[in-house]
């Protein structure tokens, strides 16, 4: 048996609640992270109480569904709702953020983004995160962290 590393337990919990995304274009989960705690989690998903991408179809304007909020968004206004603050916070997503994500992840006083995917890393998103010194790091979920998950519980 082995213990993962918290990197590693970050990046499972944004897999875990990509999938509670309600938007199937792209599932997308962040995990915001403060001192090795985790603050806040966020996925793809309708404004609360709007009807959702899964059961009404998606609300497409120029190739982008515009129904629903951003993981990162989501997380950080989950934060923005309860008053935690996310200054020198830690972000883990599935997806490298989009341009948007991204001015929000730098206004919001984060200074580490990890994801796990490429996903059309736009230069310019590179060029404000180093203008702004944000670390950004490739983690890809690694498989030997959902074996130990397997093996170390009894799974159906
Ligand atoms: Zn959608
Ligand atoms: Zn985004």
């Amino acid at each position: 048996m082995g213990r993962i590393s918290w990197d590693q337990y970050f990046m499972a919990q944004s897999h875990l609640i990509a999938l509670r995304s309600t938007c199937e274009r792209l599932m997308v989960g962040a995990t915001i992270v403060r001192d090795k705690r985790i603050i806040a989690g966020g996925y793809n998903g309708s404004v609360a109480g709007s009807a959702h991408c899964i059961d009404d179809g998606c609300y497409v304007i120029e190739n982008h569904c515009v129904r629903t909020i951003h993981a990162e968004i989501n997380a950080l206004l989950q934060c923005a709702k309860f008053g935690v603050t996310t200054e020198k916070a830690e972000i883990y997503v599935t997806h490298f953020p989009c341009l948007q994500c991204c001015k929000s992840i730098i206004q919001a006083g984060i200074t580490k983004v990890y994801y796990a995917n490429d996903y059309k890393n736009h230069p310019y998103a590179l060029e404000l995160f180093n203008e702004a010194n944000v670390h950004t790091e490739k983690v890809p979920l690694r498989k030997e962290t959902l074996s130990l998950l397997m093996e170390n519980n009894s799974i159906q």
